[in-house]
């Protein structure tokens, strides 16, 4: 009976050490330790041993079994290994490609417009403030010298936010300019403030020119004795490091309700260097900042001495200053964030 168990097992050795495939892997584990299988049909007979041989038998029988298993163990991660070998080959793969690469970015040319603003302005010696976007009536109308029925307000028509975890006894909107951080600035701290407020701003307006939401950069000097040379010196200044040396600025009078006197500031067209073209419609100069002395009813809404104190203020939009530095003429096209185009800056 020994003699049968081990030539069962140089078979079993044999056939089941050349198998690879699923199938005949466990067609082979049924051939041999099935219920039905090679090594029973040699053990059932067992009974008819003597007990001494019986056991002997049984040894031997077992450790066989324990052999076959094994073998047949590894022969079905063979035959896995080679069925995920022949898939890998199906799907083409060259591990021994490069890894593709994830390119790097870079800023937004909205967002590089206005960090370099920002930095001329730092290196002038003006600090960042900052404000919510969510703002009150009364920091961003009111308390710029808006009455409450005054038209500037249409100019700036907006966006209102009623919801239910608004707790203000006053109506609540979005921001319509950077303005509202020079009060909350002054209402922070006593004279002197020198200040620049980058930020988004919302107003309900949509074309070529104009978006829902731009950015803004606001600017404040409040101190004893400040007059509008130095306003004029501050821009002229800026101007000449945002767009060249070069550039020439001008200041014609303006409204705005929390400025007294006021100015709009153009400089010498940047595209034709003053000669007239398209971008600035043959005049030469293009119209880029808002500017002009702290009105005294600003003053007091802040709780300053306007007898005391005086001051200067500017604000531009940055996706205009973007536009005529890289020279793109739809405002849109900075906000639809097609990687062809933003690519380009
Ligand atoms: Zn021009």
């Amino acid at each position: 009976m020994q003699d049968r168990l081990n030539a069962i097992a140089e078979t079993a050795r044999r056939e089941i050490g050349g198998a690879d495939d699923p199938g005949r892997v466990e067609e082979l584990r049924i051939k041999y330790l099935g219920k039905k299988g090679e090594l029973s049909a040699v053990l059932g007979g067992m009974g008819k041993l003597a007990p001494d041989e019986r056991r002997r038998v049984g040894e031997v029988a077992n450790r066989i079994k324990a052999e076959l298993e094994g073998l047949l163990a590894e022969a079905v991660q063979r035959a896995e290994a080679k069925k995920l070998e022949a898939e890998l080959k199906g799907q083409k793969v060259d591990v021994t490609l490069p890894g593709r690469q994830i390119p790097p970015g870079h800023r937004h040319p909205v967002t590089r417009t206005m960090d370099d603003i920002v930095q001329i302005f730092r290196r002038l010696g003006f600090e960042i403030a900052q404000g919510p976007e969510i703002e009150q009536d009364w920091h961003n109308f009111e308390a710029l010298n808006f009455p409450h029925d005054h038209p500037a307000r249409d100019m700036q028509d907006t966006f209102f936010v009623d919801a239910p975890w608004v707790r203000s006894t006053q109506p609540v909107l979005l921001r319509t300019h950077t303005s509202p951080v020079q009060i909350r600035a002054m209402l922070q701290t006593e004279p002197p403030v020198r200040v620049v407020a980058p930020g988004r701003v919302y107003r309900r307006d949509s074309d070529l020119t104009h978006s829902p939401m731009f950015h803004q950069v606001e600017g404040l000097l409040v101190d004893e004795g400040v007059t509008f040379a130095e306003l004029k010196g501050t821009l002229d200044a800026f101007v000449r490091a945002f767009f060249g040396a070069d550039t020439r600025t001008r200041f014609r009078p303006s409204f705005f309700p929390f400025t007294e006197p006021s100015a709009e500031v153009d400089v010498s067209c940047v595209i034709c260097a003053g000669k007239g073209c398209r971008v600035c419609k043959q005049t030469g100069w293009l119209e880029v900042l808002g500017s002009g002395m702290v009105h005294p009813n600003v003053f007091r809404s802040a709780g300053y001495d306007p007898s005391k104190y005086s001051g200067y203020a500017f604000g531009m939009g940055v996706e205009r200053m973007a536009m005529l530095r890289y020279g793109i003429d739809d405002l849109r096209t900075l906000f639809e964030n097609d990687i062809r185009f933003l690519r380009q800056f």
